[in-house]
């Protein structure tokens, strides 16, 4: 069914009977050209994207859970195009490029709203960074405004421009960068697959993958055996235990990130804000709920809830840049594992068992990723070759030491 506000409207005056399930609940087939491990936002739109853009339709996602019931619907939503590294740059520009035409090639409202990100600095040397960032967005082809500390002022005015410790000098503003609805993504890129002909296969979990004389043939699931010559593992913060299972040891961390949202209030927030000085970001859920979040959790864990001296320093954070949320009720907070490498940026390669694929180390930034890594999977996936806008992205800069680190920190999984 082809949805669309004439839709909406019959069906509101028919007493909306006549909606059928967006996806199939298919059982499994005994083989698939291509399987996907992961029904999350990057396992959906690569098994997408090799159906669209390649014409490979006897596929199957295999997702342990429900859809979308992994990070794809845990994160805070904050999609932005604003990386520096060539490698990174070109690829999240080609992300946020995809994010912009998503709605009509999926056929499904998302709620992408692009309300800007505003990142803030607070010293000459944040502002040095932040002028060399803006200038590698706008080389890439994106947008980039630098604001003073009255440009800041006119557009978020209910930050703390008096506070003396962490001063406000200005921001960087991206205006196409913004939010949406984070499980909208992964049902909107499930309903498009399905619609394709790809399986979903729900509540079926890997448990083995099968190799045989060095190229893989097949996974062990709780559902029973299913063979396929292409495996592409899309697990997030699971792709350690996963690529375990074909003998490798991938150079992953998996961590805790938490989030909050408060009670619903009016629109107050406008854009994305992030502090310079804490790590602190928040926006406003079309709900009127302030999504806010700050750094993981600072040791490995696969539990998918935080602890509470994290909660403190979001907190404190938020407290510092915009005392007036101290007003608001915080009515939940939730974790999701993050598969950390140690320079921050991602995996989209081959392996060393042939046919076997890994998409994998997206950090707590993989959500405005979702596009483009199912893009780009998809492409390696169908043809072999790495996508050029992926190209930075392989298992071997591990071992060279070509490090894709876009923030500085050095070669440690949890300072990214
Ligand atoms: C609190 C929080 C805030 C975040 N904020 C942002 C943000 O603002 N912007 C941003 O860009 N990113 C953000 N992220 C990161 C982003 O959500 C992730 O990088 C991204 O969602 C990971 O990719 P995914 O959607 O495919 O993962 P997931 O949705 O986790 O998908 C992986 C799937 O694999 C399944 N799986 C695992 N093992 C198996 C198995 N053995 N068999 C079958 N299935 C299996 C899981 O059940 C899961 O559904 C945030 C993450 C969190 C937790």
């Amino acid at each position: 069914m082809r949805y669309s506000g004439l839709k909406v409207i019959t069906q509101g005056l028919f007493g909306n009977k006549g909606w059928g399930p967006a996806w199939r609940n298919p059982a499994p087939k005994p083989e698939y050209d291509a399987i996907i491990i992961g029904g999350g936002g990057h396992g959906l739109a690569t098994a997408f994207y090799l159906a669209k853009n390649h014409g490979l339709t006897n596929i199957a996602v295999l997702e342990k859970g429900h859809i979308g019931s992994g990070n794809i619907g845990r994160n805070t939503t904050i999609v932005r195009a604003n990386y520096v590294l060539p490698g990174n740059s070109e690829f999240y520009s080609h992300s946020l490029k995809l994010w912009e035409q998503m709605e009509t090639e999926l056929n499904y409202n998302v709620m992408h709203s692009q309300r800007g990100v505003i990142n803030l600095f607070h010293s000459d040397g944040q502002r040095d960074a932040a002028v060399r960032r803006g200038n590698a967005m706008i080389n890439q082809g994106d947008d980039a405004e630098l604001l003073d500390r009255e440009g800041v002022r006119a557009l978020v005015p209910y930050l703390d421009f008096e506070q003396t410790r962490f001063p406000i000098y200005g921001g960087l503003h991206h205006k196409r960068g913004g939010t949406a609805r984070h499980d909208a993504v992964a049902w909107g890129y499930a309903r498009g697959a399905d619609m394709r002909g790809v399986d979903l296969i729900q509540n079926c979990e890997v448990t083995g993958i099968d190799i045989e004389g060095g190229r893989v043939v097949g996974v062990q699931t709780t559902r029973g055996a299913i063979r396929a010559r292409k495996v592409g593992m899309v697990v997030a913060g699971r792709s350690g235990q996963v690529a375990a299972m074909a003998g490798m040891r991938l150079p992953i961390e998996s961590h805790v990130l938490q989030a909050f949202v408060t009670e619903g209030l009016k629109p107050i927030i406008d854009q994305v804000v992030t502090f310079g000085m804490g790590h602190f970001y928040i926006s406003q859920s079309d709900k009127g709920g302030l999504v806010f979040g700050g750094d993981i959790d600072f040791y490995a864990s696969y539990a998918s809830r935080g602890n509470l001296p994290m909660v403190e320093h979001v907190m404190e954070a938020g407290m510092t840049l915009m005392p007036m949320i101290g007003r608001a009720k915080v009515l939940r907070s939730w974790g999701g594992i993050m598969d950390m490498t140690p320079d921050g940026s991602p995996i989209i390669d081959k392996t060393p068992v042939e046919g076997l694929f890994v998409d994998a180390g997206w950090n707590y930034g993989g959500f405005k990723a979702v596009p483009a890594s199912g893009w780009c999977m998809a492409h390696l996936m169908a043809t072999g070759e790495t996508h050029a806008v992926a190209s930075k992205f392989r298992l071997d800069r591990f071992r060279t030491g070509h490090l894709l680190d876009e923030e500085g920190t050095g070669s440690q999984h949890n300072l990214h």
